[in-house]
C-alpha cells in the first residue's frame, strides 16, 4: 500500500468528514484507479438531464489525469454510454453506463453488455404512459431501463412512485426494481447495478491492479460506497453525508477543484 494514499482510520464515520480545500484528499495516481459519477458528482445538475453544462476545463483535466493513471479512470453513471459520450464529446472516457448494463473499458474499446435485458415491452408502455401525468415529467427509454425525470415537476414525485408502484406490482417475473435519485424514478431489471459494474470493471486492465477510488452523490452509489473496501479502495461521497465514505465533498465544483489539483501536483 502507498503511504501517501488516504485511509479511514476505521470503519466508523469520523465525526466531521468534510473535505476542504486544505485537506484535499492526497492519492497516488500510478496506482489508484479513479471511478467517478458523473450527475451531481462531477457536474451539477440541471432542469433536464441534456441541459447539463460541462464547465471549461473538465475535460482537459479528465483526459489528463486518464493518462496519468494510464488509463485507469472510469465514469460510472446511470447514463447510458451514448449519453455519456455525447456530454463529453469529441473526448471518450472508459465508463460504466446505465447502472451497470453497460461497460467500456477503454477509450477506444468496444461497448460491452454485461447485464442488460431489455425490459418488457408491455411494462414499458404502461410505465411511459406516467409521462402524460404531467409537462414537466420527462421520459427516458434506454432500452433496459427507463426513466422518469420530474426536476421540473417536483410535485410528481409522490404520484409517480404510487403509480410505478402500482404497475411493478402486475409484473413480478422477472424482478424489476426501482432505483431511488434526485428527481428520478428509474425502472429496470434486478441483477445489475453499479456495484456490480464496478466488479466487472475492476476485473480487467488497467483497473484490475490498482486500488479503486470512488466519488457519488446518490442513493444508487452506495452500492460502490459498499464494495470499497474489497478492493482495499476508498470512496467519497458528494453533497451528502454516506456510510463508510472517506470523506465528503461539498459539491460537483468542490469536486473539479480537487481533480484539477491532482493533475497539478503531478
Ligand atoms: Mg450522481
Amino acid at each position: 500500500m502507498s503511504s501517501d494514499v488516504i485511509k479511514p482510520t476505521s470503519a466508523r464515520i469520523p465525526s466531521d468528514v468534510r473535505i476542504t480545500a486544505g485537506t484535499f484528499p492526497r492519492i497516488d495516481l500510478d496506482r489508484c484507479a479513479l471511478l467517478l459519477d458523473i450527475d451531481g458528482t462531477l457536474l451539477d445538475f440541471a432542469p433536464t438531464p441534456r441541459a447539463v453544462t460541462v464547465p471549461d476545463g473538465l475535460v482537459a483535466t479528465l483526459e489528463g489525469l486518464r493518462e496519468r493513471t494510464s488509463g485507469a479512470l472510469a465514469l460510472v453513471s446511470g447514463r447510458s454510454l451514448d449519453d455519456i459520450d455525447w456530454m463529453f464529446a469529441p473526448a471518450r472516457f472508459p465508463s460504466v453506463g446505465g447502472h451497470g448494463a453497460e461497460m467500456r473499458l477503454s477509450v477506444d474499446g468496444e461497448a460491452v453488455a454485461t447485464r442488460a435485458p431489455p425490459l418488457n415491452a408491455e411494462l414499458k408502455r404502461r410505465l411511459a404512459a406516467i409521462a402524460a401525468m404531467h409537462d414537466g415529467i420527462l421520459l427516458e427509454d434506454k432500452g433496459y431501463s427507463l426513466a422518469l425525470h420530474f426536476r421540473r415537476a417536483p410535485q410528481a414525485g409522490a404520484a409517480i412512485h404510487d403509480a410505478v408502484s402500482t404497475i411493478r406490482a402486475d409484473f413480478p417475473d422477472p424482478p424489476i426494481e426501482v432505483l431511488p435519485g434526485k428527481f428520478v424514478c428509474e425502472i429496470k431489471q434486478s441483477g445489475f447495478t453499479k456495484a456490480t459494474g464496478v466488479r466487472e470493471l475492476m476485473t480487467h486492465a488497467p483497473f484490475r491492479d490498482r486500488r479503486p477510488v470512488f466519488l457519488g452523490d446518490d442513493v444508487t452509489d452506495e452500492t460502490v460506497f459498499a464494495i470499497m473496501p474489497d478492493y482495499d479502495g476508498l470512496s467519497f461521497s458528494v453533497g451528502r453525508r454516506a456510510q463508510g465514505v472517506a470523506g465528503e465533498f461539498s459539491g460537483p465544483s468542490q469536486v473539479r477543484d480537487w481533480l484539477a489539483s491532482l493533475l497539478a501536483a503531478q
